[in-house]
């Protein structure tokens, strides 16, 4: 077990740490003594050549008892007036304790319709770029006050895990108020086990992580689990710890058996795979044959017409479309090369076939596989 961590571990260099409301704050306050140990850790680590990207938690948290509240807001009006009070403490409190270290930070607010966005997409990719250059310590979160539900990434541990890719990153570290991940929940029983390796996620591990939800974190241990499967689709590890526990970073990178860790999926999507895999938002649907299928999941090979059985939604040329097996399982996501209406007359037509039909010629793809993202 320890030679696969120190395997898997072994080239990481550039880190994404996840902090959780739940390390960061102590009944509606920021928990001081986590940042100042916080902060040392990391400045030692970056002494022995690590870089990070800070997704950090935390602000509805830090910002309620400013509003009044005794207890985090429900409504998400109210939510977002804590984080724009809750955000500025947090990041005053992150400079504070960095500049003893000599370490600067960058404050960078993302909503998931930047992510979505290829073009803010790319310019957050180049941002982050020139303050890890410039050895700066970009501090994440989420634009709180400008998201309603249909724009959010959910929770934190989402956003931490689509940054991976963006940033290229070597790893994914969640810490939370929890050792790791267990079979069963440690609040409530005496005898859980920590199960400190995952080689795949599957229903099993996911179903362990129905328990363990912590009262002041957002997405409990199931969002984190997800964060790894998406993790490991670009082809590195997540390790999930408790950031409660003085030195775990350095352990955890040590690759001492500290946490649960998810070794890498086999199969890396390159970075614009996984933004399309995950980022995106599907406009529509295209249900496929048993033959395309094979062809797309088997030979990496892009969807020609023939392969298409039925069509979903309204969507346009470039929109992203997610594919369909004959069950009804979706297997890839790509952007697609005809519209909706277009789509729907070349079904099941042979490439060369697509003049004749439609009057002019976009490819003989449907949807190219350079543009195309297998699930
Ligand atoms: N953005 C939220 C905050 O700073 C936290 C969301 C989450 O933890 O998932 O309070």
């Amino acid at each position: 077990m320890q030679e696969i961590r120190r395997k898997t571990l072994s080239h990481v260099k550039l880190v994404v740490v996840k902090i959780g409301s739940a390390v960061l704050t102590e009944s509606g306050q920021l928990n001081l003594t986590f940042f100042s140990r916080f902060a040392a850790e990391i400045a030692e680590l970056r002494e022995q050549g690590y870089s990070f990207i800070i997704v950090t938690s935390g602000a509805v948290a830090a910002g309620f008892e400013a509003l009044g509240f005794s207890a985090p807001p429900l409504t998400i009006p109210e939510k977002q007036a804590c984080a724009a009070i809750g955000q500025l403490r947090l990041m005053r409190q992150y400079e504070t304790e960095f500049i003893e270290h000599g370490v600067a930070v960058a404050q960078v607010l993302l909503t998931a319709d930047d992510i979505r966005n290829r073009r803010r997409y790319l310019n957050a990719r180049n941002t982050l770029k020139v303050l890890l250059d410039n050895e700066i310590l970009p501090l994440v979160n989420e634009n709180d006050t400008v998201v309603v539900r249909e724009i959010k990434f959910g929770d934190n541990d989402n956003l931490a895990a689509l940054l991976t890719s963006l940033a290229e990153v070597d790893l994914l570290l969640l810490l939370t108020d929890l050792d790791g991940v267990y079979d069963c929940n440690p609040r409530d029983s005496g005898t859980a086990s920590l199960i400190s390796l995952v080689g795949e996620v599957d229903d099993e591990i996911t179903a362990f992580a129905c328990v363990g939800k912590s009262e002041t974190g957002t997405g409990g241990m199931l969002s984190k689990i997800e964060a790894a499967r998406k993790t490991a689709a670009y082809g590195i590890p997540t390790v999930i710890a408790n950031g409660r526990r003085p030195g775990v970073m350095a352990r955890v990178l040590a690759a001492e058996d500290e946490g649960t860790i998810f070794l890498p999926g086999s199969n890396r999507l390159s970075c614009r795979q996984h933004w399309l895999a995950f980022a995106v938002e599907p406009k529509g649907g295209l249900y496929l044959d048993r033959g395309a299928v094979k062809a797309l999941l088997e030979r990496g090979t892009s969807l020609l017409p023939k392969g298409v059985v039925r069509v979903e939604g309204d969507f346009g040329v470039g929109d992203p479309v997610s594919c369909f097996d004959p069950e009804g399982v979706e297997i890839a996501r790509g952007l697609t090369a005809y519209s909706a209406a277009d789509v729907k007359k070349i079904a099941g037509l042979h490439s060369r076939e697509i003049v004749k039909c439609l009057g002019y010629d976009a490819g003989a793809d449907v949807i190219h596989r350079d543009n195309l993202a297998r699930l």
